[in-house]
């Protein structure tokens, strides 16, 4: 199995620190609101990593922290009036509806920044108590950037080059760094903000410090994949490396792995320029199974355009895979005969080169366009090759094959059956009249019926809500 590696810049022979095992580090998003489709890229492309590292009979350890306490949380619970803990623990629990609805498996652990201070405390005193970090006047800690002579090594930087191109890092005001490149660990607090008592400021820390510290408390000093975004390559993993090296004395992640960005329509998706969508947005037009197939449908290390044309086209793509698959659960249901002719048996046998070819370009750094592809062969194979005549055996043996790799790939081939937007306004409204007319037993059975076909309702303060499950 190949896997590019950021840190060698080539495709590398994969091989775990422990056999059978594997451990992986995935940065999390930070919770002020409702997940992007831009964040979902990496949760459905390491998700999909997992699956295919234990269909190998790997035993996966898989850590994806959440981003807890930090400026943008800080400034929501501000504006709502209500406790940072308020914003950060509504957008974890969205974010793991929506996690649900992509087929996104749950982490082993999902540790919380706010919950690891102690942990973070420790590795800062172990940085200072080595040389590489130090207290300045208010109480603020700077890791000595210099001082790790590895620095530089992931995103390929020169420190020489760092500083004199990075006119943010000598503009930043903060006169009390001995260098321009240190970074902060820990820093006071502000009049207002949560903090944490320490040896050197009641404050919180740094960004950086706590993917160091959870990484090491839930997989060990040194893990086999550390993954992300690519925008996490400079600074937020360079600095994890300094960090978790100095302190640990061991080399950190083996490999790391990073997938481009989501753009849409050929731009940068931001929310000034109202090319924004979350993923609840696009559970209001298509089931999440559709923005999953969507995301695999490139290689993770190439930029991908959103754009309603590819939502669609993958849409419909999706469905012919479905369709061949709830036609072959027909077929079986209704075959007249139960055991696989030998005619079947080499049928069925023949079948195996595509979950062969599957395998060889999933192992060729997770190509999992060509592994799509392979799926299509099949699907293929399978509208040829059944029919009214075909054995119960034979049919369930091509399911099996074929949810073997749409489980690979987290993609569920069980027909849901879509209401279409316009119904549910129109049951939605009528809920609203029965309650209004306090028919309370017609509004709850409104709300059952929609909830049976997979679509939740809330009731917020600017009105009725809805998304599908
Ligand atoms: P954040 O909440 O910004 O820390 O992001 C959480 C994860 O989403 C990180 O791994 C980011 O690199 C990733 N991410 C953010 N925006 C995009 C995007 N447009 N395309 C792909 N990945 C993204
Ligand atoms: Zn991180």
């Amino acid at each position: 199995m190949k896997i590019y590696n950021t840190l060698s810049g080539k495709k590398e022979e994969f091989e775990p620190l422990s056999p059978g095992k594997v451990s992986m580090y995935v940065c999390g998003p930070t919770v002020y609101n409702l997940i992007h489709i831009g964040n979902a890229r990496p949760m459905i492309i390491f998700d999909t990593v997992r699956r295919y590292m234990e269909y190998k009979g790997y035993e996966v350890n898989y850590v994806s922290n959440f981003t807890d306490v930090d400026d943008k949380i800080i400034k929501a619970a501000g504006e709502e009036g209500v406790d940072a803990s308020v914003i950060s623990e509504r957008y974890i629990k969205e974010c793991k509806k929506d996690m649900a609805g992509m087929n996104v498996k749950p982490a082993t652990t999902h540790p919380k920044a706010t919950e690891e201070i102690d942990g973070m405390i420790d590795m800062i005193k172990t940085l200072i108590d080595k040389g590489y970090a130090y207290v300045a006047a208010d109480g603020t800690v700077y890791y000595r950037t210099r001082k790790f002579a590895d620095y530089g090594k992931l995103s390929h930087k020169n420190l020489d080059d760092l500083q004199s191109g990075n006119r943010s890092l000598l503009v930043s005001g903060e006169d009390q760094k001995e260098d321009p490149l240190d970074f902060v660990l820990w820093k006071p607090k502000k009049e207002g903000e949560p903090f944490w008592p320490s040896p050197w400021c009641d404050g919180r820390p740094g960004w950086h410090i706590e993917c160091s510290v959870m990484s090491k408390k839930y997989l060990g000093d040194s893990i086999d994949i550390h993954a992300g975004g690519e925008d996490l390559i400079f600074p937020h993993h360079e600095n994890e490396i300094a960090q978790s090296e100095a302190a640990n004395g061991k080399p950190f992640s083996q490999y790391w792995m990073h997938n481009a960005f989501l753009n849409i329509d050929n731009k940068k998706m931001s929310k000034s320029l109202g090319n924004f969508f979350t993923v609840r947005d696009i559970s209001e037009k298509y089931d999440l199974q559709v923005l999953r197939f969507f995301m695999l449908s490139a290689h993770y290390r190439m930029p991908l355009n959103f754009s309603a044309e590819l939502m669609e086209a993958a849409k419909n793509s999706l469905e012919r895979i479905v369709n061949a698959a709830e036609n072959v659960r027909f077929l079986a249901a209704n075959s007249k005969t139960a055991e696989i002719t030998d005619k079947e048996q080499q049928l069925l046998n023949e079948t195996i080169k595509y979950q062969k070819k599957f395998e060889s370009v999933m192992e060729d750094d997770f190509n999992t366009a060509d592994a799509i592809t392979s799926v299509f062969d099949l699907v293929k194979f399978i509208n040829l090759h059944t029919g009214a005549d075909s054995s119960k055996a034979y049919l369930n043996g091509l399911l099996r094959r074929l949810e073997t790799l749409t489980g690979i790939l987290g993609i569920e081939t069980l027909r849901k059956e879509e209401l279409p937007s316009a119904d549910i306004e129109a049951l939605i409204e009528e809920r609203k009249q029965a309650r209004k007319n306090k028919d309370f037993a017609r509004a709850d059975a409104i709300r059952n019926e929609l909830l049976e076909k997979g679509i939740v309702l809330e009731d917020t303060r600017e009105g009725v809500k809805w998304h599908r499950a």
